[in-house]
């Protein structure tokens, strides 16, 4: 039978907005000792907005937007819901074909019989995409995310890329304090991020996370928890994206934002409906308590 402290527990979590799967998870929240949080939609609110657009030479800022945000129309990343905004003029926007979602890296397809893509530096190579160095440096030294945008100039060539659009959002106005709170826990925390190492710092420094892992696909999340893992770490993974699903499931304990997506929380023990990260180290207080009681 279950004893009483996690009924008990599981309620008070409840109350507080912190829906609990089962004794499992209490168990888990009580003994981890290392903290790994997803940044955009996690740390950062994940509202994101269109900052800026570089124009490569002889590109055009509006053709640019129309092009990416059809491509992003067909995502949820909170990147594609910026770009699709960004563009909103009431036009029109170009027929997508052979659309594809490449998680954590962006979004590629065909628009006009030419093939098209809006990501990251390591899409575009993927891709095998030209792209100008004033470009290639901007999405090396930006503080902010940047979206390189490309397509081909006829049907059966290779893209190139044409612009780069920068992205971003704000750190959550109680992320400092939640993260403050779980190191006076005694838990390590650990920022995981795949954007790159510019914007990651800079976040990580705001918040005051010294532990920063950029630029990991989601296939690479999970890499990074096994090795905590494997060097005897009791891991916790608090995440939000469809990118962080894979890694939720794999961490001791996966904690869900309660304003992210259907694949984080159903990989999740923990899903925080406040969709705060102070609620993460409630959940550790709490379940330390009920486990205490137990004993
Ligand atoms: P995070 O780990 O911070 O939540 P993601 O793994 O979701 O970030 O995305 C990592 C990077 O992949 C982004 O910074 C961006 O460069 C690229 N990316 C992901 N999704 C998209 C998209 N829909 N459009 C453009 N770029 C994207
Ligand atoms: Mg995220």
């Amino acid at each position: 039978a279950t004893p009483v402290a996690i009924l008990v527990g599981t309620g008070r979590g409840a109350q507080r907005g912190i829906l609990i799967t089962g004794p499992e998870a209490i168990e888990s929240a009580g003994r981890i000792d290392t903290v790994v949080l997803d940044k955009t939609g996690t740390v950062t609110s994940g509202r994101m907005t269109v900052h800026d657009v570089v124009l490569g030479r002889g590109a055009d800022r509006d053709e640019v937007l129309r092009i990416a945000a059809a491509l992003e129309s067909g995502s949820e990343h909170p990147i594609a819901r910026a770009i699709v905004a960004a563009a909103d003029d009431g036009a029109e926007l170009p027929a997508v074909t052979g659309f594809r979602n490449h998680a954590g890296h962006g979004v590629t397809g065909t628009v006009d019989g030419r093939d098209a893509f809006a990501g990251g530096l390591k899409l575009a190579a993927a891709r095998g995409a030209r792209v100008p160095d004033d470009l290639a440096a901007v999405a090396r030294d930006a503080v902010s995310t940047v979206v390189i945008v490309g397509w081909a100039a006829a049907a059966g060539m290779s893209p190139t890329a044409r612009a780069a659009i920068l992205v971003g959002d704000t750190v959550r106005d109680d992320s400092r304090e939640a993260i403050t709170g779980l190191r006076d826990l005694g838990l390590d925390v650990v920022l995981l991020t795949g954007d790159g190492e510019g914007v990651a710092r800079a976040v990580a420094d705001e918040v005051g996370i010294q532990t920063v892992i950029a630029g990991v696909s989601p296939e690479g999340k999970v890499d990074e928890i096994r090795r905590l893992q494997e060097s005897g770490r009791r891991v916790a993974m608090v995440g939000d994206g469809v990118n962080d699903a894979a890694a939720l499931a794999t961490a001791d304990l996966g904690i869900a934002m309660g304003g992210g997506t259907d694949a984080a929380m159903h990989a999740s023990d923990i899903t925080l409906v406040r969709d705060s990260l102070t609620a993460a180290g409630d959940a550790v207080r709490l379940s330390r308590r009920v486990l205490a009681i137990i004993r």
